[in-house]
């Protein structure tokens, strides 16, 4: 007999093996198969917090049945331009597909690239093609690895699956909000890169796709780093730091649009402040507290995102002469600080032009703002929240202390952001602090600019997912607009393989 039994509840102190007393109990009989469907915290009751699961269990042992993959074959050559989610995970869905990928990476591997990036932490040398938005694994490599997403697909669970076979935390798969962590991703999509190795597909590294060239509207060759190469499909998986690609598609003759974002700066607070307000007295055996905040107070709304609870903020930059932040931590969430991104709408309005790339000129803008503003040398702009509150400037620290490793300079956040977003998130943070005690501590660390909320383009796709009169090139993953973050990056690169495959087989 195989039952699924939901609500049950553990406290924080008691071991998960209760669980099977639990399910021996309903089943009257030795439990041979057990899985944790979900657990979530409920933290809403500070008296009485509690994991809640739904499990899955039976008296019998569970067969999975053995998955059938074709065999890869030469024909057509897919090119696949990015190694971010979208990317990897449509060339994981074409090799099930016996349809072999030639994924293409302006970056470098990414035990490389993980060197390139300390370098520029340590001595401020930017590597254009190898950083912190650039190389394999894409953006998300170095970040917290939060895998929540909005979007309700099914394709999630087959994501989440994916990520575990290759080596994720088995956990996610059951988690309401699931993290990998920087340093399990990173050895997960050498993982990935290996499997696709073996199974016949081709990993270019500092291979960038420099021109498309199509006939009668049907894609004929793709140029990587100048030379041109016969194609029969291209999926465009370049993410929203692509600037360069995406003026090439944009001479090209491709549909691109304009598309809102966000932008603001992260802030830090003391890691132990933040479970205190979610937790209260005792938070052991608690995870690190989170928390995602909103607020409509100011002209313009404003939210938190991409909490990354015992984490860093991050140097982000892949341009020169620019600051980018952003934010990272590793599996066990345990840096002294939280950070997030306390951001405000921005919409093409905005932008100054209609320009199709006038986002992207917007978010420069802002980035070399915030590079002068922090002195040059890529070290960040700072203010304490007390002092952007009371509109003066900081000259001292408190107990929060910045985590930005490339270093900080005082600058008040007027001298990189638009006026609008400035009072939008003045409005929103005394609003912000009613529902998160402490969210306006007066020693909360503002670190600027978080421009890279999301991409400033789309470019635009028809039913059939193919760019618009393009045939045979499939905008796909965060950078051409269709996802916002890692899980709906990898759903969609799953989406547009098994488009793929339905053309050819
Ligand atoms: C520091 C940081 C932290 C983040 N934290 C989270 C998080 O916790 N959770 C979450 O869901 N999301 C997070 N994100 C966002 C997430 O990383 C992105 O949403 C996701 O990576 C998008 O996936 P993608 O495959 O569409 O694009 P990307 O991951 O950006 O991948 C694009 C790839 O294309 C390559 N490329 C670009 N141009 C070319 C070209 N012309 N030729 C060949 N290759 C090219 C790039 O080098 C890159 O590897 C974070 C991002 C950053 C930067």
């Amino acid at each position: 007999m195989k039952l699924t039994l939901n609500n049950l509840h553990l406290s924080p102190h008691e071991r998960e093996g209760k669980l099977l007393k639990i399910c021996e109990q309903k089943l009257h009989a030795p439990v041979k198969y057990f899985k944790i469907l979900k657990k979530s915290l409920d933290a809403r009751d500070k008296a009485d917090i509690r994991w809640v699961y739904t499990v899955e269990c039976s008296d019998r042992a569970e067969e999975a049945p053995p998955r059938v993959f074709a065999r890869v074959k030469a024909s057509p050559r897919v090119y696949i331009a990015g190694t971010g989610p979208a990317g990897l995970f449509c060339a994981l869905r074409l090799i099930d597909h016996g349809i072999r990928p030639i994924l293409l990476e302006r970056g470098k591997p990414v035990e490389e690239r993980v060197k390139d990036v300390e370098i520029f932490h340590k001595c401020g040398i930017l590597s254009p093609d190898s950083n912190v938005q650039f190389g394999e694994g894409g953006a998300g490599t170095f970040s917290d690895g939060k895998l929540n997403t909005q979007t309700n697909t099914p394709l999630n669970r087959e994501v989440l699956d994916l990520f575990v076979k290759f080596g994720a935390p088995e956990e996610i798969a059951f988690l309401n909000k699931p993290h990998i962590g920087s340093d399990n991703l990173r050895r997960v999509i050498a993982k990935m890169r290996t499997y696709v190795l073996e199974n016949g597909g081709e990993v270019r590294f500092l291979s960038r796709l420099t021109d498309v060239e199509t006939r009668d509207g049907v894609l004929s060759a793709v140029s990587v780093n100048g030379q041109k190469e016969d194609a029969d499909a291209l999926v465009l998986a370049v993410g929203h730091s692509a600037r360069d690609t995406f003026e090439m598609l944009l001479s090209r003759g491709f549909s691109i649009t304009q598309k809102p974002f966000a932008v603001g700066v992260r802030v830090e607070h003391l890691q132990s402040e933040i479970g205190k307000a979610q937790y209260g007295g005792g938070y052991l055996g608690l995870p690190p507290a989170d928390y995602k905040l909103v607020s409509h107070a100011g002209e313009r709304a404003a939210f938190t995102f991409c909490m990354c609870p015992g984490g860093v903020v991050i140097p982000a930059a892949s341009e020169e002469g620019g600051v980018v932040t952003n934010g990272m931590s590793n599996f066990a969430r345990d840096e002294c600080n939280a950070n997030s991104a306390l951001i405000a709408q921005i919409t093409p309005e905005d932008f100054g032009s209609a320009h199709p790339l006038a986002g992207v000129e917007f978010q420069r803008k802002l980035e070399r703002a915030a590079f002068l503003a922090g002195g040059g040398k890529y070290l960040a702009p700072v203010q304490l929240m007390g002092d952007f509150l009371a509109g003066k400037e900081s000259y001292y620290f408190g107990e929060v202390k910045p985590s930005y490793a490339r270093g900080a300079a005082f600058a008040p956040l007027e001298s990189y952001l638009p006026p609008a977003v400035v009072s939008s998130l003045r409005a929103a943070v005394p609003d912000m602090d009613r529902r998160l005690k402490g969210f306006a501590a007066f020693d909360a660390v503002l670190t600027g600019v978080e421009s890279r909320t999301s991409s400033p383009v789309r470019i635009v796709r028809d039913e059939s997912l193919q760019a618009v009169g393009k045939e045979n090139i499939y905008p796909c993953g965060e950078g051409c607009g269709y996802a916002g973050g890692i899980m709906s990056a990898a759903a969609d690169g799953l989406r547009v393989a098994e488009r793929i495959a339905a053309k050819y087989f």
